[in-house]
């Protein structure tokens, strides 16, 4: 199974192989900033399932757990497909909604819900925590 993810204009594109590790969704307000949008949806995936393909452009901050992450970008529309964090480097992130298919499996977990949209409903088997998914869980 492969499934490719591609930004606004198409000119940057993330093929992943395989099932992801981790499905979810994340509230926190630098989502909501990054994306323009009420939370992220996000997979993870190991880095060696993945392959990017185009121009992009790196924006690099840290997170609350002190950690360096590095989001990917379209240096032409912006659109931001991947990022990769120093906390697991083994594993990648790629945007869900970038992926040319509709059939993705559904999120695990929500994140950061401490400042979700109060509007927002999930389903019932999800896994919620109020701020960052603890080490280990
Ligand atoms: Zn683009
Ligand atoms: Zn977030």
């Amino acid at each position: 199974m492969e499934r490719t993810a591609e930004c606004h204009c198409g000119s940057l594109k993330v093929i992943a192989t395989g099932e992801p590790e981790r499905v979810y969704l994340c509230h926190c307000q630098a989502c909501r900033r990054r994306t323009g949008t009420a939370f992220h949806f996000g997979a993870t995936y190991r880095k060696e399932q993945v392959r990017l393909e185009g121009e992009r452009k790196i924006y690099e901050r840290g997170a609350d757990s002190g950690n360096s992450i590095r989001f990917y970008f379209c240096p032409n529309c912006g659109s931001n497909l991947y990022w990769e964090g120093d906390r697991n480097p083994a594993v990648c992130g790629v945007a869900v909604g970038a992926f040319d298919v509709m059939a993705f499996p559904p999120p695990s977990d929500s994140i950061w819900e401490e400042s979700m949209h109060p509007w927002l409903g999930l389903l019932p088997e999800t896994i919620h925590y109020r701020q960052g998914r603890p080490p280990g869980a």
